[in-house]
């Protein structure tokens, strides 16, 4: 019998009798290695009512104690990194330097929390009106719900688990069913590290455990990452419940290549970008905008390249470039858009249905593919495919590439090839999405600015991390002051408070 992975509650492992399961799979072998529990609506209750106590707590300890545990949590991670990214390639199948690189990047926002009382640094304006200070201030929510997407298991909780635990929440963090291990790992690290236990809470599960945290009286906010769809649904949800929410969904990045860029250049960035992680990124390059004259022989150049990526089991003692998808039904789904781009007109340069990959043969295999002459607003352009599909559209200028990026519901990333400074500056500029690269394919921003897209790729108004992540776990606090003095005059006076 495959071993049931627990939930982290109360700073301990806890298996819920009785409940639904789901199989945890290794996308590599296409066998099931174990099982997760689906925690029932009562669980969720119980989880958040001793979050609240034990978060509440811990927004009263003093920020130099809770400094020390992010400190002490930056380098048990760092220690623990290989151990987080080996879980990840078992469950989700990205080859070991690209999970390890997905855990770099959540260490960044450790780090960037690690500024904590920096962060949270209120104002002071003195004598605003005769004796009068005003001060602000920012204090935690109480309990957050974190809910996270199959394809970054390490990352995308730490966008939000260091700053809305540093500036005093408590967490309850419902990872994906599909990968669920390395949240375990990291939730064992954090209690290594000193927090407290309740203040973080691991429950996984699938729609039920979802609802119960949308709809819970006491759950302030939620960060959510995931397709389109379910962010609207979340984001409905949780707004209607009276809760603060941030819905991350889905995306469809382009990347506009025009006549003066370097084109081995633009043509190493759509190889790496596309098919990376098997092209389930969220800010892969899923659709090339070549400015003619130059779709020929961009296309032969992406097609060189395409033909040394070797596809293959992370678990290969030579590393190969990338794996599997996630599930079967995925892999079915993605090699699917092969067919309806040939019944779209376009043409299937690469089918990755060929490939000849390194690994055992139930495993969830998909070679990189590439679809030319693809149609503005056709199904291969319009809909997020989420796999190693990278499609070409073909435009006669800057203005109709512009306009093609701008047509499209989704407004994650872009990026521009070019060695013009003012047409990129332009581009910069015009294009409606909330990520933009400049001969930089996928530019996710740094851990001290924020992430998120525009129109369909985010719900709400605050994007994750950075300043705009502390504003998101804060709220805020203005404090008006007079204190007596020795000599003071006061009196009964009726109108509106001015300052004088
Ligand atoms: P998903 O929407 O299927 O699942 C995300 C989370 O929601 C999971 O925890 C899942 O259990 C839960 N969920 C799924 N269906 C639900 C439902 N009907 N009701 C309530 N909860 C539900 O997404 P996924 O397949 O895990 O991840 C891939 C998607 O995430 C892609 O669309 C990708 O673009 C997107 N993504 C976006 C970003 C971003 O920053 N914008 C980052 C990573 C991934």
């Amino acid at each position: 019998m495959s071993k049931q992975l627990p939930h982290w509650i109360d700073g301990a492992e806890l298996t819920e009798a009785g409940a639904r399961t789901g199989p945890i799979t290794n996308p590599a072998t296409g066998q099931v290695t174990g099982a997760v529990g689906f925690a029932s609506a009562a669980l969720v209750d119980r989880v958040v009512t001793s979050a609240a106590d034990a978060g509440a707590a811990w927004g009263r300890m003093s920020l130099t104690r809770r400094t020390q545990v992010l400190f002490a949590f930056r380098e048990l991670l760092n220690a623990r990194k290989h151990e987080v990214a080996a879980a990840i390639t078992a469950e989700h199948g990205k080859v070991p330097s690209d999970a390890l690189g997905e855990v770099q990047r959540g260490l960044e926002v450790v780090e960037f929390a690690c500024g904590l009382p920096h962060l949270v640094k209120g104002g002071l304006s003195s004598e605003v009106s005769t004796g009068v200070d005003v001060s602000s201030i920012r204090q935690p929510l109480g309990v957050v719900a974190v809910i996270s997407p199959f394809n970054f298991p390490a990352m995308v909780p730490l966008w939000f688990l260091p700053i809305a635990l540093a500036v005093g929440n408590a967490v309850v963090l419902k990872p994906s069913e599909k990968d669920p291990s390395a949240a375990n790992l990291i939730a064992a690290l954090w209690a290594e590290a000193g927090l407290p236990p309740g203040v973080l809470s691991v429950v996984h599960g699938d729609k039920e455990a979802v609802d119960a945290l949308l709809t819970h009286p006491g759950i302030a906010a939620v960060s959510f990452v995931g397709s389109t769809p379910v962010a609207r649904y979340v984001y409905e949800t949780g707004t209607a419940h009276g809760k603060r929410v941030q819905a991350l969904g889905g995306a469809k990045n382009h990347m506009v290549v025009l006549p003066d860029a370097d084109l081995d250049q633009a043509a190493d960035a759509a190889v790496s970008a596309g098919f990376g992680s098997a092209g389930e990124r969220c800010m892969a390059i899923s659709a090339l905008v070549a400015v003619e004259p130059v779709g020929d022989e961009l296309v032969s150049r992406i097609v060189d390249r395409m033909g040394k990526i070797r596809v293959g089991s992370g678990a290969n003692a030579e590393e190969p470039d990338m794996g599997p998808l996630i599930t079967r039904e995925h892999r079915d789904k993605v090699a699917g858009y092969l067919d309806i781009a040939s019944g779209e007109g376009a043409t299937v340069v690469v089918d990755g249905r060929t490939v000849d990959a390194a690994g055992e043969a139930d495993g969830f295999w998909l070679g990189p593919s590439l679809i030319d002459h693809v149609q503005p607003g056709s199904r291969v352009h319009a809909e997020e495919i989420f796999g190693p599909v990278l499609s070409v559209l073909r435009v006669p200028t800057y203005d109709a590439a512009l306009e093609l990026v701008n047509s499209l519901p989704y407004g994650n990333g872009t990026a521009i090839f070019t060695r013009d400074g003012g047409a990129a500056r332009r581009y910069v500029n015009e294009v409606e999405v909330g990520m933009v690269g400049v001969n930089v394919p996928i530019p996710v921003p740094a851990a001290f600015y924020s992430f998120g897209g525009w129109k369909a790729s985010l719900f709400g108004d605050s994007h994750a991390y950075g300043p705009e992540g502390v504003h998101f776990f804060t709220r805020g606090k203005v404090v008006t002051t007079r204190w007596p003095e020795p000599d003071a005059q006061t009196g009964v006076n009726l109108g509106f408070p001015q300052h004088d």
